[in-house]
């Protein structure tokens, strides 16, 4: 793969034209890059705005991230999803403190072997936060570079990453390393969109885009279709005693570790099943009823979620954490999934 070495001057003399102002541009330390890339990994710009204003906000600096409790940081993260990225993003912070002094290493090796940085955040704060001439190769990336080369690989494979990244590697600026990462990741957020038909007649590359030239553009990107989701079945319980609600942690293994969620059960029960549950909680629930179900979706897993109520008279020695309502939205950090059940 090759890609044209007058692409980079074309697209920042159009990235100087104007782009969007992004909060966590306006001070790119490597911190604040790192923590915005890390949440923008699976969410919109605009629902992160808030989340990274605020995390600065009560967490400031690298050493403020890693003595932060656990509690404030899964507070901080709840409604982000994909809990593992601010334990890593933590684990990474007592790393710098440990290893580095307080301070993100200038160097791509030492910055990719931190704990939950790949090599697309690696190479974001390698070039945006010190201008340093690294790639970060990623599904925007892909799909714009994909089609300026007409590159019919899949680009959900590792080796057009690799080729990627090595062919960018040869065209990078040196002087405007990091202008030019974000130039490429402006034009696959504003121009060559990821959803819907490419702006090309807007596009600074459009007279040397292979796939606009020839006509591909629908075509290219290439990728495989995804396996089907498992779907998971659960009941999930809405327990209320003396106006306040039933919670529990979750293990410390698997999807939403260590976070809290209404106690449920797997598979839709039956209301005899339901109450046989109770029982077995230690529970007397004066009234019972089923308030529909609901669905939310993670990277591999659907969950269904059946929601069952219940008005407790009696729940003594239970394995539940009860709490107010006030708690429940103000300090229990809990999974979007289970607040959907709320609603
Ligand atoms: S010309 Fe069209 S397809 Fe090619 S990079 Fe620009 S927007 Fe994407």
């Amino acid at each position: 793969m090759e890609i044209p070495s007058i692409l980079p001057k074309k697209l920042l003399a159009w990235y100087d034209q104007g782009h969007r102002e992004l909060p966590w541009r306006s001070n790119p330390t490597p911190y604040w890059v790192w923590v915005s890339e890390i949440m923008l990994q699976q969410t919109r710009v605009e629902a992160v705005k808030p989340y990274f204003a605020r995390f600065m906000q009560e967490l400031p600096t690298i050493k403020d991230l890693a003595e932060a409790e656990e509690d404030l940081l899964m507070k901080l993260w709840e409604g982000l999803g994909y809990y593992r990225r601010v334990r890593n993003l933590q684990a990474a912070a007592k790393e710098i403190m440990k290893e580095f002094g307080g301070e993100m290493p200038r160097s791509y090796p030492l910055i990719r072997s931190l704990p939950g940085i790949g090599e697309y955040t690696a190479g974001a704060i390698a070039s945006i936060a010190f201008g340093l001439p690294r790639p970060a190769v990623d599904g925007n990336v892909l799909r714009v570079l994909s089609r300026v080369c007409e590159d019919e690989r899949d680009i959900l494979k590792q080796p057009i990453k690799n080729d990627m990244t090595r062919a960018l590697l040869a065209i990078y600026p040196k002087d405007r390393a990091g202008d030019f990462t974000q130039s490429l990741m402006e034009l696959g957020a504003m121009v060559c969109v990821p959803n819907g038909a490419p702006k090309c007649e807007e596009c600074p590359l459009n007279d040397l885009c292979l796939a606009h030239l020839r006509g591909s553009t629908d075509i290219i990107p290439v990728k495989t279709a995804k396996k089907p989701r498992k779907v998971e079945k659960m009941t999930v319980f809405l327990l209320k005693h003396q106006d306040q609600w039933a919670v529990r942690k979750r293990g410390d293994e698997g999807l939403l570790a260590g976070l809290w969620e209404f106690p449920n059960q797997k598979g839709f029960l039956k209301e005899d099943e339901a109450k046989a549950q109770l029982k077995e909680w230690g529970i007397e629930a004066s009234k019972l009823s089923f308030a529909g179900k609901k669905k939310h979706i993670f990277t591999h897993i659907e969950w269904q979620m059946q929601v069952c109520l219940a008005d407790c008279e009696k729940a003594e020695k239970t394995p539940f954490l009860w709490v107010t309502e006030e708690q429940l939205s103000g300090e229990i950090a809990l999974p979007t999934a289970f607040k959907k059940t709320i609603k």
